[in-house]
């Protein structure tokens, strides 16, 4: 555990990101483990609850009608500091919590029972909670119900990450990618502003392979992620697209800008110092961009010529970018 909290605290929030939920719509897969979660405890008001930087964003509720509220009038934002259940059965009778802005005020809390969402790499992301608004007791038997339905809200959300993250690579698969172009062009018809991508495809991978193993051939693969996540902003999308084949959705960027996005890819992937049984690799691409035209509706038109452009930088010599035609 770093000992800094602050750098504690980015990682935890980072970790949160990562389930890319944050401002998804209600789901029934969540809705069913809250409707379980009241049916076990009674509270008027149930909640899973993700504590995000500065506010707590509720994924499924029960009883509530806010969407979210700040962290400072949150009884969640305690309950993550902790590996157990936080349990407040009277908030005026706790020394802590009896000065806490949710009991002074609205919704005049009385009653909390919040399970940390544990992550399998051990951040708690938010709780699966119960509230009330008179002072309650909760058996023992409830609490451990408590925090089995919070293993499933976990397990629900590591699915979802999981089916949409190549293992290894960490980059998006094919599907989930095609997923988020389809938002990025919607998101780039409404607003209007420009969308671009990048595919690339590694030169001669199948020789890395044939001479230092497909165990090499992999860690190149990590190798080339890496540099597209330190390459790209944080609003760019990258997937891995098949074997040796990328793809990156860059929103706000237009022809040009993408091209110096590649160009900086291949120029950082080409100097990449890989070693491998002692010897130093040289790996390289060949790089096609393209964006999407006004009257066009999804990415796939774009990415079909961001395609043809990489192939054709592979014909005339490979390491290298060209842009559509
Ligand atoms: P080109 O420059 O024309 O792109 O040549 P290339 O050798 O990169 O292309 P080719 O399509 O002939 O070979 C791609 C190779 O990528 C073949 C396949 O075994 C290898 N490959 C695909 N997926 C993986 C993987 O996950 N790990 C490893 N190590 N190799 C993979
Ligand atoms: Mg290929
Ligand atoms: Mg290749």
């Amino acid at each position: 555990m770093p000992p800094d909290s602050t750098d504690r605290e980015t990682a935890r929030v980072d970790a949160l990101h990562r389930y890319d939920i944050l401002d998804s719509p209600p789901e029934e897969s969540f809705d069913r483990i809250v409707r379980l979660a009241q049916i076990a405890v009674g509270t008027p008001t149930v909640l899973i609850s993700l504590v995000d930087r500065d506010r707590q964003w509720f994924k499924s509720r029960i009883g509530l009608d806010a969407e979210e509220g700040p962290r400072s009038t949150s009884f969640c934002t305690h309950a993550i500091d902790q590996d157990v259940p936080l349990i407040v059965e009277n908030a005026l009778e706790d020394s802590f919590f009896r000065s806490h802005p949710a009991v002074t005020g609205e919704p005049f809390v009385r009653f909390y029972a919040g399970v940390p969402l544990r992550t399998p790499d051990g951040y708690n992301v938010g709780t699966l909670c119960a509230v009330d608004y008179a002072p309650r007791t909760i058996a023992p038997l409830h609490i451990a119900v408590l925090q089995d339905l919070a293993r499933l809200v976990v397990d629900e959300l590591e699915l979802r990450r999981l089916a949409t993250t190549d293992s290894l690579t960490g980059l998006l698969t094919r599907r989930a990618f095609a997923v988020e172009a389809t938002r990025e062009a919607e998101r780039a018809r409404r607003t209007g502003r420009p969308l671009s991508c990048i595919a690339f495809d590694i030169d001669h991978f199948k020789s890395i392979n044939d001479r230092y193993g497909h165990a090499a051939g992999d860690r190149v693969l990590q190798s080339v992620s890496d540099l597209c996540r330190r390459n790209l902003r944080a609003i760019d999308v990258a997937g891995r697209l098949g074997g040796e084949e990328f793809a990156a959705l860059l929103p706000e960027s237009g022809s040009d800008a993408a091209f110096d996005v590649a160009e900086r890819l291949r120029a950082a992937l080409a100097a990449l110092p890989l070693q491998e049984s002692g010897e130093t690799v040289t790996v390289t691409a060949s790089f096609g961009v393209a964006t999407l035209r006004p009257d066009e509706t999804s990415v796939e038109a774009a990415l079909n010529r961001a395609d043809a452009a990489a192939y054709r930088a592979k014909r005339s010599g490979r390491n290298r970018v060209e842009r559509e035609d």
